[in-house]
């Protein structure tokens, strides 16, 4: 498993600056010309490899067009391949759950789940259909981008101990010597990505080497759920990540704000151009309505997040040789149904990054990341199985005449789902809902009065809605 590090260029000359935004920006082209080809159904599902690829556009001259150097349109074409097999993969996700949710006859599941997997789903129509309603056609958005082959590159310190990375340019043997702003050398494949006026060098080390992946995962079974303050809630009631609420709420009143104030210096230099005062609109857009800034605080933002994310998911491994936990990548809502509303953005971005969490710290540290189905898990009292109302972060069960923490209720009932005979991953929500309800019929019809005290059974009838807090 491998984990991201980036190093920053540090005082880079506009000259250097510019010939990389250039090479980025016809690579960026390279890689729309790959997606337009190969970027949907008929193109990976006809099983070119990047190798296929590139001797095609070697033999018909489609490389030449592009004018930068072979290996780095080369290496270009092999990352913009496997985006597209990234996009395709994540298809099939959905397609898969689509067959479960098809089919419960074991062999009929496992042929189509075969042919999905060696990409002959075009012969069956109902995998030609889904597939091609889950792969939506992609594009290609980047234009920043250079991709260098390890041995493409060189690294050397100069006297005064500052680091400089030596990458191709767009002529051969003209090399470009970005300073770096760190003293420990990148390695393997690096990806410059010009962002701000200066170059990210994203790399990858293998995770296994990071001190946090040496450190043992515990010996216990740990249901945890995705809370709304805190990044997860375990089924001993710990809570972890308890500053997450505070960090989004903090940061979406901050976009609001700043979105605003954006709004009406625009609006300011519409109102200057308008009037034909077009130094007044230059000036606004580029001193106030400018992107950089903007851009560093978010990634801030989002690293100090995934931070608060990551730091949730090791606090529960500590005690957890097996983790169970609701699919996060599930439900996820499309980008598009999400529209302007900065809260559920921030809240569907945070469920992909604690789902990311999970994966890749189980992972890493050995522990065993189990998902169940969660349908009513926030809605069922753990206690007696029974449906009941949630108020806030508190959940109130009538029969039991309790009261129990929301989140710690829902990871108890998350844990359970774990060793439940009846409800599986893909069960459908309705159907759960009515194998909860015949359990709780049985369990009435065989155990009509639960307290068999007299006294408390007339004391609870009397006060229906008796509560007790846990915890
Ligand atoms: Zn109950």
């Amino acid at each position: 498993m491998k984990a991201t590090r980036t190093a920053y260029s540090t005082s880079l000359n506009a000259g250097k600056h510019a010939a990389l935004v250039e090479q980025a920006r016809r690579l960026g082209r390279v890689r729309s010309e790959v997606w337009q080809r190969y970027g949907s159904v008929g193109g990976v599902g006809s099983g070119l490899t990047d190798r296929q690829v590139r001797d095609r556009w070697l033999a018909d001259g489609t490389h030449v067009r592009f004018g930068v150097l072979a290996n780095a349109w080369k290496e270009t074409v092999r990352d913009a391949m496997a985006d597209i097999a990234a996009n395709l993969a994540a298809a099939k996700v959905k397609v898969r759950r689509a067959i479960t949710r098809r089919t419960n006859d074991p062999a009929e599941r496992k042929r189509m789940f075969t042919a999905l997997a060696v990409d002959r789903w075009a012969e069956d129509p109902f995998l030609a259909r889904q597939v091609r309603k889950h792969w939506k056609r992609g594009r290609n958005r980047t234009h920043d981008q250079i991709v260098v082959r390890a041995d493409q590159y060189n690294t050397v310190v100069d006297g005064r101990g500052r680091l400089w990375l030596a990458v191709p340019g767009l002529q051969r043997r003209q090399m470009v010597r970005i300073p770096l702003s760190t003293t420990v050398a990148p390695a393997g494949t690096l990806r410059l990505i010009l962002r701000g006026g200066r170059v990210e060098v994203h790399y990858q080390i293998d995770a296994s080497q990071m001190r946090s992946s040496q450190r043992p995962c515990g010996g216990r079974t740990v249901g945890v759920d995705k809370g709304y303050t805190e990044a997860l809630t375990d089924s001993d009631g710990d809570r972890h990540g308890t500053r997450l609420g505070e960090m989004l709420s903090s940061e979406s009143d901050r976009l609001k704000e700043r979105n605003r104030r954006r709004a009406k210096l625009r609006s300011i230099a519409n109102t200057a151009a308008c009037r034909g005062d077009h130094a007044k609109a230059r000036r606004i857009t580029a001193n106030n309505l400018g992107t950089v800034k903007r851009d560093r605080q978010a990634a801030r933002h989002r690293a100090g997040v995934r931070t608060e994310i990551f730091t949730a998911v090791h606090r529960v491994v500590d005690k957890a040789a097996t983790v169970v936990a609701e699919d996060l990548t599930k439900t996820f809502a499309g980008r598009k149904t999400l529209g302007k509303n900065v809260n559920r953005r921030l809240a569907a971005w945070t469920k992909g990054v604690t789902a990311e969490a999970l994966t890749n710290v189980s992972e890493r540290r050995g522990s065993a990341l189990v998902h169940v189905n969660a349908a009513y898990t926030s809605q069922t009292c753990h206690r007696c199985g029974r449906l009941g109302r949630r108020t806030g972060d508190r959940f109130h069960c009538t029969p039991c005449g309790v009261v129990w923490q929301a989140d710690v209720n829902a990871a108890i009932n998350i844990l359970q789902r774990a060793g439940d005979p009846d409800i599986a991953l893909h069960t459908p929500y309705h159907t759960v809902r009515q194998i909860l309800r015949d359990r709780t019929d049985r369990h009435r019809a065989r155990l009509p009065v639960q307290d068999s005290s007299p006294a408390v059974a007339e004391r609870r009838a009397n006060h229906p809605n008796r509560s007790a807090m846990s915890r």
